[in-house]
């Protein structure tokens, strides 16, 4: 209802959302939180972003059930179950083996078998997978990079965050279209900046 009244109105969105419990994606600590409107804090120094934040990027990735969709930034994996009900196959980025484990396992227990976990640096995509009908960047960087541009198909559609620090960043919706690329600035956000490289520590 919240998202509702926020302006979400994709009824495909709005089901997945119902659907898929986000409290399994939080930390026990914050469970009674899990279902407001609010981002919160994961393992590993990063966020789920906000429910409305999933939606609204989700909504404008405009998706269907033959979609392959690159996703980099895993974190909880909360959003790449979101994408799961609503494509035919998400592949999902994270350069932190814990959350990339944590986030496999979460998916595993809701039966979720569409979604293929990945470690490895998002800054070059998934190539043995490319190209991609759409690409979801829950991580804020300056430009797009340029790897996810090529990955993305002609037609594709990119949402990513850009901007140079947290009081800056936008929502930028990136279409492949004949004429070249297209960026339509969406709304401000505040993600957790787009790290060069995988973690190699663990
Ligand atoms: N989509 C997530 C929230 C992502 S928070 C969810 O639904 O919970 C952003 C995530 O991007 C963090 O987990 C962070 O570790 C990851 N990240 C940052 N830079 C990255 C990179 N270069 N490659 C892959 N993941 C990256």
């Amino acid at each position: 209802m919240q998202l509702r009244r926020r302006g979400i109105r994709d009824a495909d969105v709005l089901r997945a959302i119902e659907r898929i419990p986000r409290e399994l994606f939080v930390d026990e600590a914050f469970s009674e939180h899990a279902y407001q409107d609010i981002a919160l804090p994961i393992e590993c120094g990063q966020t789920i972003s906000q429910p409305f934040v999933v939606a609204f990027m989700t909504e404008k990735l405009d998706l269907n059930p033959t979609q392959k969709v690159l996703e980099i930034g895993t974190g909880s994996g909360y959003q790449a179950a979101i994408l799961s009900q609503l494509c035919r196959r998400v592949y999902t980025v994270e350069r932190w083996r814990e959350l990339q484990k944590a986030a496999e396992a979460r998916l595993a227990e809701l039966k979720i078998t569409n979604v293929t976990t990945i470690i490895g640096d998002g800054w070059l995509g998934w190539p043995p997978q490319a190209p991609f009908d759409r690409i979801i960047v829950t991580a804020a960087a300056l430009d797009a990079p340029a790897a996810l541009l090529d990955q993305l198909k002609d037609g594709g559609r990119m949402i990513i965050p850009l901007g140079e620090n947290r009081d800056t960043q936008q929502l930028v919706q990136i279409d492949k279209t004949p004429e070249g690329l297209v960026e339509t600035p969406l709304l401000p956000v505040r993600f957790v900046p787009l790290v060069h490289g995988r973690v190699k520590r663990d």
